[in-house]
């Protein structure tokens, strides 16, 4: 069998190895005469691989003790309405800034359940460039950013000063690929599907200042104190999902944590990068350069049967996903923390090599 280099957004490419154990271990797992999947969510079992996927996030992230981590299902859209639901307080107000179509997502969800201000709006520039800084409205609930803008290609590299505000970031798209200074944040969730795992679960982390927010008269699924209270286990959480997002972080701590895992990124995404720069305009990424995604790289050529072909020749190389997402157009490939540097090395010869055939 062999593998194709997987650029697709997401879901997205995992590592091999975590697809082999997956595999090894479906149907009889440890001897037990039956699958993970297929007993009881509160079996021993089952437990030590929830809880040791949520000591993985604490470890990971180094998590002071005044956060909880909750897995929910539902993808990271059912965030765009339980963030709201759950942390804006009262008749006051949260803000949003938007900076591409995910964001605008949680801001229009948002703007059904309460007053929201909007901080920042990219829309003048065609969502290619982040604000150099953010300011809350007085009293605001929160501040929602979304550290990586998949679709557009867009990465917050400093976090804004909130002046106190809790910070809430969609981090779907980048959890995980970098360290984070976590006591600036309020709020982090992420979907599972792109740099965690496959889809299924949706990751939270919630400082407990927060969860105090959550009203009694959210009904239970919609509230994070519950979940948080009964460690994820208040419903069946999404099992399969959440075994392979623990067999993925112990690979990540295996490779020394996020640390050496930023440096590999910022290695992929410059050689990417690179081939975009050197061409002599052959590519162009629309990006502002200081905000230009590790994790989700654009690009678009002189015109779209070029970017056809493009396409077309990378997938007979065995590159696939390259194209770029159909509200945008272009090309784009997602390099998360499962590609390889290989992958991204093959890839930028193959851009050399494509510009130079021209
Ligand atoms: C993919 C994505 C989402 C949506 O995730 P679902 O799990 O499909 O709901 C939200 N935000 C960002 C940044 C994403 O990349």
């Amino acid at each position: 069998m062999s593998r194709k280099l997987n650029f697709f957004a997401g879901p997205s490419t995992l590592p091999v190895e975590v697809l082999e154990e997956l595999k090894e271990n479906m149907v009889d797992y440890k001897g037990m005469g039956m699958s993970l999947i297929e007993t009881s969510h509160r079996s021993k079992e089952y437990d030590e691989v929830h809880n040791e996927a949520v000591g993985l996030v604490k470890e990971l992230l180094e998590l002071p003790d005044n956060y909880k981590v909750v897995f929910l299902g539902g993808g990271a859209t059912l965030q765009f309405s339980m963030v709201p639901m759950n942390l804006l307080i009262g008749e006051r107000v949260c803000d949003y800034t938007l900076t591409g179509v995910w964001a605008k997502k949680a801001y229009a969800d948002a703007v059904k359940l309460g007053k929201v201000n909007v901080a920042f709006d990219g829309k003048d520039d065609k969502y290619t460039q982040l604000p150099a800084s953010v300011m809350p409205s007085a009293g605001s609930s929160y501040l929602h950013l979304t550290s990586n803008e998949t679709i557009g290609g867009l990465q917050w590299q400093n976090w804004p000063d909130t002046g106190g505000v809790p910070l809430v970031a969609d981090m779907s798209s980048d959890i995980m690929s970098r360290p984070l200074p976590i006591e600036k944040f309020g709020m982090i969730y992420a979907g599972a599907q792109k740099n965690l795992g496959p889809a299924g679960t949706t990751l939270a982390i919630i400082r407990n200042d927060l969860l105090e927010r959550s009203s009694d008269n959210l009904t239970a699924y919609l509230n994070y104190s519950i979940h948080a209270d009964k460690n994820s286990l208040y419903n069946t959480p999404p099992v399969f999902s959440i075994w392979a997002v623990m067999l993925v972080l112990r690979r990540l701590k295996a490779l020394g944590g996020l640390g050496e895992v930023e440096k590999m990124n910022r290695k992929k995404a410059g050689i990417i990068y690179d081939a975009i720069d050197s061409s002599e305009g052959f590519y162009k990424c629309p990006v502002q350069t200081e905000n230009r995604s590790m994790m989700n790289i654009v690009f678009t050529m002189a015109n779209e049967d070029l970017e056809k072909e493009f396409v077309t020749k990378a997938e007979a190389e065995g590159m696939v996903g390259l194209k770029g997402h159909r509200d945008v157009g272009g090309c784009r490939a997602s390099v998360y923390n499962s590609m390889p540097l290989e992958g991204a090395k093959t890839l930028a010869d193959f851009m050399k090599n494509f510009a130079a055939s021209k």
